[in-house]
């Protein structure tokens, strides 16, 4: 899950996936984003890469993940160069064109994929809570499993 969602987003590199939550009750998923201490970051202006220099809570609002509204919380980083000065990095899920058109198509393959290989090991959580996400988030109680 947390591979596609790496992919889904575009995250390299030291992203990582802290969190992935949906709320069928609120209708949304939050993806919570962040990146290891001491990790380098490409400036944006000369590609040096440099530590980070401070960071900003943000929440950016994605394309839909299925039907959900769905929202990427991470700390933006901040980091500095001596010719060019403060910056905030580039982000990949920020990135202009990114996001579902791009990987939908493959995404929904994998995860068909996933569930077929999850059935035969009747591994309950995990098609309870693939399946759902397949069918549109529909009823759960249609599966059981
Ligand atoms: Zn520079």
């Amino acid at each position: 899950m947390v591979k596609l969602f790496r992919r889904l987003l575009g995250l390299e590199e030291p992203w990582i996936i802290k969190e992935i939550k949906f709320d069928h009750q609120e209708k949304r998923v939050d993806i919570s984003i962040d990146f290891p201490s001491g990790s380098r970051f490409p400036y944006p202006v000369c590609g040096q890469h440099r530590t980070v220099h401070d960071t900003e809570e943000r929440t950016w609002r994605h394309l839909n993940v299925f039907q959900y509204p769905t929202y990427v919380h991470a700390r933006e980083p901040r980091i500095k160069c001596v010719q060019h000065g403060k910056k905030t990095v580039d982000l990949p899920w920020a990135r202009k064109g990114s996001g579902l058109s791009l990987h939908f198509g493959a995404l929904i393959v994998e995860m068909g994929r996933k569930v077929d290989a999850l059935r035969p090991t009747h591994s309950r959580k995990m098609c309870k809570y693939f399946i759902p996400v397949l069918r549109g988030f529909n009823s759960l109680t249609q599966y059981p499993g």
